[in-house]
């Protein structure tokens, strides 16, 4: 998976629409102290499903939402659209794919893929079968490199799996389980109805 093309408005210091194309090769992203490089970073991770405030160096998610300066009003939304390639994802899954995420003042977070409104947890099955996401070892910010040092081995087993592409099978074996136990249950309420009948 390869990100084409990542689109900010009303995102941190993003206030105005901006469009960013990721031509191939490497990119670089240069620029004075607080001029918000980082913010671009975070920008690709919020749209991929970032759900820590904290991890985005914020006190609640609506931070992310331009906050206004002497100079101009803060805004009511934040956006972020990411165009990805999955030509090289491997999993079968060919085009790009725009991936949405527009958090309102009060009304939280919506995503959208290709024009289709899905739930956040759509946006990280689709990353997850990338073997990358909000998570991945492959966006490395600030402070990251001390971290990777310092990681549990439970934490560093999490890379490795997010690193071999198999992330997404955690997530739908949770699901698969979660729908084991409601059918359980259902099967004891039938017998128990059942019972009742008789
Ligand atoms: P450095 O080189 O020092 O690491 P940087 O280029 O990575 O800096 P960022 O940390 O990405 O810069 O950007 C910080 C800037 O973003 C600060 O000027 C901060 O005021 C601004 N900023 C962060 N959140 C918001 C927000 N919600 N509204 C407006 N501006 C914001």
């Amino acid at each position: 998976m390869r990100i084409r093309r990542l689109k900010l408005s009303g995102f941190k210091s993003f206030v105005e629409p901006s469009e960013l194309r990721i031509e191939p090769g490497l990119t670089g992203i240069v620029g004075p102290n607080g001029c918000g490089k980082s913010n671009l970073l975070e920008a690709i991770r919020w749209a991929m499903g970032e759900s820590s405030a904290k991890s985005m160096r914020g006190g609640g998610m609506e931070d992310v939402i331009f906050a206004g300066t002497t100079q101009r009003p803060a805004r009511d939304f934040a956006e972020v659209s990411i165009l990805v390639d999955r030509a090289a994802t491997g999993d079968g899954q060919e085009g790009e794919v725009e991936i949405v995420r527009r958090i309102e003042r009060g009304a939280g977070s919506a995503y959208r893929i290709n024009g289709r409104d899905v739930r956040a947890k759509d946006v990280a099955l689709l990353f997850a079968d990338a073997a990358t996401g909000a998570h991945s070892p492959a966006l490395v910010s600030q402070g990251r490199i001390a971290a990777v040092i310092a990681a549990k081995p439970t934490e560093r087993r999490q890379m490795l799996e997010e690193a071999a592409g198999i992330a997404g099978l955690h997530v739908r074996r949770k699901d698969a389980e979660q729908k084991l136990r409601a059918t359980e249950a259902n099967l004891v309420r039938l017998d128990e109805l059942l019972a009742d009948m008789d």
